[in-house]
């Protein structure tokens, strides 16, 4: 590639990104052509993104950890997951955990710091009318009344019936993930719809429950499908984006497919935050193979992180996690100079195994909301601004 043209591409995406800097979007043309080329200086979309999360977040970033509260014998087919019924998964199965359980896990999650529980199943969804579901109603409900954490839930797809009832239980946020661009992803599942995904989003929000939606890059996708994704996000107006890299686990369709290059995975990062700049995103699982570029995520425009091991698959050390975040001199869910402890990722008695994506959360509580204020007193949230780390048990 020659040097003019070379120059001539960076200078338009630095147009580009005056324009978004400056208040205005990228058109979708324009970013599935940022994807797909190469032929320009792809540290120019950092600078931009690192502008924009600054100018948006300053220099706090969020964190949040993940459980899995019903592991394995998903009837769905989701080629990435290892909770599928119809992967081969070495990965430990169990069935719903009681309301003591998941009281006893949203206690334990407060005393590490967290201010939401997350509820998460492998399951395709539910009916109100379904004893699981009610047992979960009955959970996020304990959980809210104990009042030590927000009750958060990623349930799978459900409707207008089933979130009412989870709100009047007291639950401000529900995770369910895109996964990937609509025309991608019967690619990776077949036994429901893109629009099913949509739908369940569109139920949510318009309840007024707030919603965490993102996706998995690397599942073999083309670039123009991570684009396709990040304007659905845009479209539906997520609360929070997880993004996740494929982690390919043993058994799954997708276990032979190989990671993306480190500069692939930040520029997919970088322009996520230029598509949604004013978004909590948040890097989950796959982050391990950015390998020595680990801490690049933050200038590639990401605002959080998932920190302790995703659900089947381990993360790096909290400790080497909270140390680089540090070495960064970001602020973390607390002051610098006293850091929340953590002492371990999970808070359930049965977490660990689960899909390998994420459920990064972030209260309204955090965001200043008085519907999720409401609901903790006074001393308690001011421990949980102090120690404002999330914690959320997990589905993708
Ligand atoms: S991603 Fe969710 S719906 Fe799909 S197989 Fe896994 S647990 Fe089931």
């Amino acid at each position: 590639m020659g040097t003019m043209a070379l120059d001539m591409m960076t200078e338009r995406v630095r147009q580009i990104g005056e324009r978004v800097l400056t208040g205005g979007a990228i058109t979708f043309e324009e970013a599935v052509e940022l994807f797909e080329r190469s032929d320009y200086d792809v540290h120019e979309l950092f600078h931009v993104a690192n502008r924009l999360r600054l100018n948006q977040f300053g220099n706090r970033i969020h964190l949040c950890s993940i459980v899995n509260a019903k592991s394995g014998n998903c009837p769905e087919d989701c080629g990435f997951c290892s909770q599928s019924a119809r992967h081969a998964t070495e990965i430990q199965k169990y069935g719903l955990m009681s309301t003591e359980e998941m009281v006893k896990a949203a206690r334990k999650a407060g005393e590490q710091g967290a201010f939401a529980l997350g509820v998460v199943t492998a399951v395709r969804g539910y009916s109100a009318s379904s004893k699981d579901f009610q047992k979960l109603v009955e959970g996020i409900r304990a959980i809210v009344q104990d009042g030590r954490v927000e009750g958060h839930a990623s349930l799978g797809i459900m409707g207008h019936e089933e979130f009412r009832q989870l709100k009047a239980a007291g639950l401000t946020e529900f995770n369910h993930n895109l996964e990937t661009g609509r025309s991608f992803f019967p690619k990776i599942c077949t036994t429901h719809t893109y629009d099913e995904r949509v739908n369940t989003i569109k139920a949510a929000k318009a309840i007024g429950i707030r919603v965490c939606s993102g996706g998995i890059i690397g599942m073999g996708e083309e670039p123009a499908h991570r684009a396709e994704l990040a304007f659905a996000l845009k479209e539906l107006d997520v609360d929070e984006v997880p993004l996740n890299f494929l982690v390919s686990v043993d058994g799954t369709r997708q276990e032979n497919v190989s990671p993306l290059p480190p500069l692939e995975m930040l520029k997919a990062i970088a322009l996520f935050r230029w598509i949604l700049p004013t978004k909590n995103i948040f890097i989950c699982a796959g982050r391990q193979h950015l390998g020595e570029l680990q801490s690049m995520i933050f200038f590639a425009g990401a605002s959080g992180a998932m920190v302790g091991d995703f659900l089947t698959t381990k993360n790096r050390s909290v400790s080497d996690d909270l140390k680089m975040f540090r070495d960064l001199g970001l602020d973390f869910d607390g002051p610098l100079s006293a850091p929340p402890p953590v002492s371990s990722p999970s808070v359930g008695e049965r977490g660990g195994p689960g899909s390998s994506a994420t459920y990064p959360s972030t209260s309204a509580v955090r965001h200043g909301s008085k519907s999720g204020a409401a609901i903790f007193s006074a001393s308690l949230r001011t421990a949980m601004y102090s120690r404002m780390r999330s914690f959320t048990l997990c589905r993708p």
